[in-house]
């Protein structure tokens, strides 16, 4: 399947979870295999000179795996507040509906490691920050950040400045 025939499954829901949010839901994505597959092999292809994956919590998780697994490589899930036994490190952050807290699993990023952080939607930025600074303070270096689409209006890459994005899809 073409990228954007599979970028095109992408649905747009008005006012979910909350009124004014324009929800982009990947899940039809998920649910179809060649539109899944076409995905992932693109996302994988924007890696250059990674060592390990950084999927952010939660809808990061299937594309950040899917990812590492054809690449050959591990993958750290960072997750929202409270969810992991072993703490290593946790950054707060501002969604575009709520704020919340980001933790990283320790000792599974190695200092001086080249990490990709992966998501589904970069929207205002506030979480890819987070998960930027989680592997900064495990002493690695951010690659870049991969996600399958940016919502350009919301500004995130104001956030994100200096950081390389590499994003499927823009609205
Ligand atoms: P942000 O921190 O504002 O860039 O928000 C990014 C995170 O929130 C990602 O993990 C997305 O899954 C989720 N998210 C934020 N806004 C939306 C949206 N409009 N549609 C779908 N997911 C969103």
């Amino acid at each position: 399947m073409e990228l954007t025939d599979a970028l095109a499954l992408i649905r747009r829901v008005p006012d979910f979870p909350e009124p004014g949010v324009l929800f982009q839901d990947i899940t039809p994505v998920l649910g179809d295999p060649a539109a899944f597959r076409a995905v992932v092999d693109a996302m994988a292809a924007t890696l250059e000179d990674v060592d390990t994956l950084v999927a952010v919590d939660a809808r990061g998780f299937f594309f950040g795996a899917a990812v590492a697994y054809s690449r050959g490589l591990g993958v750290v899930p960072v997750r929202k507040a409270g969810k992991l036994p072993v703490v290593g490190g946790h950054a707060s952050y501002s969604l575009e509906y709520g704020t919340a807290q980001l933790e990283i699993p320790a000792d599974l990023i190695k200092p001086g490691q080249r990490v990709a952080v992966i998501d589904d939607v970069l929207a205002t930025g506030g979480t890819a920050a987070a998960a930027c600074e989680l592997v900064e303070h495990a002493k690695a270096e951010v690659a870049g950040i991969t996600v399958l689409m940016e919502i350009g209006a919301l500004g995130g890459r104001r956030r994100l400045v200096g950081r390389k994005i590499h994003a499927l899809l823009t609205v």
